[in-house]
């Protein structure tokens, strides 16, 4: 078992090394990267690509992980194992078991398709025409229904998918929270919208650059993200990547028309370099286990500081001040109270990335319907954009004037990304319950955040969360922390309490 143990790290750390390099090289191009340096870029992230998958197909891999007791019954291995040694076993279990079980034809099949699929969507979407995209739509959507059967499921069609960006969550769990949001979060967005359009024209000036990026950094480093191992750079669509335990990196835009689009996705991309930074199983740096638990864990991180703090009263009562002297021609005229109306607006629009904190997890909703209906066959890519826009009046009162911003405005489905999107609500419902938790287990949080220290937040997710890195699933480390199975009642109850205060202020 020992001797197992010592070549299952081996590896790990030869396969970690690779996918950092993979990671630097794809930081690189979103970031540096000259034009002409395109094609020679994808065939060398294409190689390593390969080298991964490779490795982690190696029979001698699967091996490795039998004489660790590792099995359909028993995909941790044996019960000898520490918690942490089971969850590195784990880990590699499904990654061998997925590689074993889809055959090379499906593998380069996929790769094609969805290389293609790629620029004739941003062509299709430019144009506005869902129909130029929808035979490649056609093609992912029969692949991943293959992809389903071969990887077998018990219950639903869509577990197998939603397994590889959640593992451990279902397709049945995800239903019971999401129809709890489809219920009460449509009259509670009229609500609000009902009691008052905040003006946040003052928003939309112009912020120099530099100052926001200034701001942003106190921000990060108030926040305990550890810039001797890190950076922030800009790129098109801000992302945070590891390219090593001590090296994080994280991005933003300033070209959007808003200010607080900046300032947020620095505070977003904080929340999941923070954790990734932090993220360790005993000594696990460098290795699979050193880093977040799933994609749904990452965004609770990233919206935990994005919203629940960063639009939180208490951190403004330390920020604006700072944030005014930065910008006093902008802010002369907006009170606090004001400026936290600015920043929380509700209203109804077309487009997910843009959505309020109240309307958001109603675009994913949205995008977990279709596509399951997708996978078990009951809706076909041709009928996608009616039923879209039926959705979007439905769960957001508003219906897009055309397929760019409709249908076509994610590059997901392009990607062959069918079960990704209900992580990105999960993330607001894991953030809303676990942070729920930290409040009534430390008094004085927001005292804390007044003087815009952190520390006592950063310990309570150090101790539920970053300190099992990847060795614990998300549903396990969300119980263990909060002491039920996941709950969409701590999201509806934190909107409620954090709309009824802004409108009583
Ligand atoms: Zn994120």
């Amino acid at each position: 078992m020992t001797d197992a143990l010592k070549r299952l790290e081996k590896k790990d750390r030869e396969l970690m090394l690779l996918e950092h390099i993979s990671a630097l090289l794809q930081w690189d191009y979103e970031t540096k990267m000259p034009p002409k340096g395109l094609s020679e870029r994808s065939q060398q992230i294409v190689l390593l690509d390969s080298l991964i998958h490779k490795k982690l197909a190696d029979p001698e891999l699967g091996k490795i992980l039998d004489d660790l007791g590792a099995g359909e019954s028993s995909p941790g291995g044996s019960a000898d194992l520490d918690p942490v040694q089971q969850g590195m076993v784990r880990s590699y279990f499904r990654e061998n078991r997925k590689s074993r079980l889809l055959p090379s034809s499906w593998v380069e099949e996929f790769s094609e398709v969805t290389s293609q699929a790629h620029p004739a969507w941003v062509q299709a979407r430019k144009e506005g025409r869902f129909s130029d995209f929808r035979p490649w739509l056609e093609k992912i959507v029969r692949l991943c229904r293959e992809k389903t059967e071969l990887f077998g499921y018990q219950d639903h069609p869509y577990d197998p998918l939603l397994d590889e960006y959640e593992p451990g969550m279902t397709t049945a769990a995800v239903d019971r929270v999401f129809s709890q949001l489809r219920r009460e979060l449509p009259p509670l967005a009229g609500e609000i919208i009902e009691a008052g359009r905040p003006d946040d024209s003052f928003l939309f000036q112009d912020y120099e650059k530099e100052k926001l990026e200034a701001f942003g950094t106190e921000i990060l480093q108030d926040m305990g993200y550890d810039f001797q191992r890190g950076r922030m750079d800009e790129s098109v669509h801000p992302f945070t990547t590891a390219v090593g335990q001590h090296d994080v990196r994280l991005t933003t835009r300033y070209t959007e028309p808003s200010a607080a689009d900046a300032l947020f996705s620095i505070i977003h991309e904080g929340g999941h370099g923070l954790y990734e930074q932090e993220a360790r199983a005993g000594d696990a740096a460098g290795t699979r286990n050193g880093s977040g638990a799933s994609q749904a864990m990452h965004e609770s991180q990233a919206r935990l500081w994005e919203n629940m703090v960063g639009k939180s009263r208490a951190f403004w009562e330390h920020y604006y001040p700072r944030f005014q002297d930065l910008f006093p021609r902008q802010t002369a005229a907006v009170s606090l109270d004001e400026f936290l109306r600015g920043i929380t607006k509700v209203a109804p629009s077309c487009i997910r990335v843009n959505a309020d904190e109240v309307t958001y997890s109603l675009h994913v909703v949205l995008r977990f319907t279709l596509e399951k209906a997708l996978i078990t066959g009951d809706l076909v890519p041709a009928d996608l954009p009616g039923a879209w826009n039926e959705q979007m009046e439905l769960l957001v009162g508003i219906t897009p004037p055309n397929d760019a911003q409709g249908v076509l405005q994610d590059m997901h489905w392009a990607a062959g990304m069918i079960g990704y999107f209900p992580t990105y609500a999960l993330g607001n419902l894991y953030s809303a319950q676990l942070y729920e938790c930290a409040l009534a287990d430390i008094p004085g949080m927001d005292a804390s955040f007044r003087r815009g220290n952190f520390s006592l937040l950063r310990g309570w997710f150090n101790a539920q969360v970053y300190r099992h890195g990847a060795s614990r699933q998300a549903p396990e480390i969300l119980e263990t922390a909060s002491g039920k199975p996941l709950d969409a009642s701590c999201f509806i109850r934190y909107l409620r309490q954090k709309y009824r205060d802004l409108l009583e202020a």
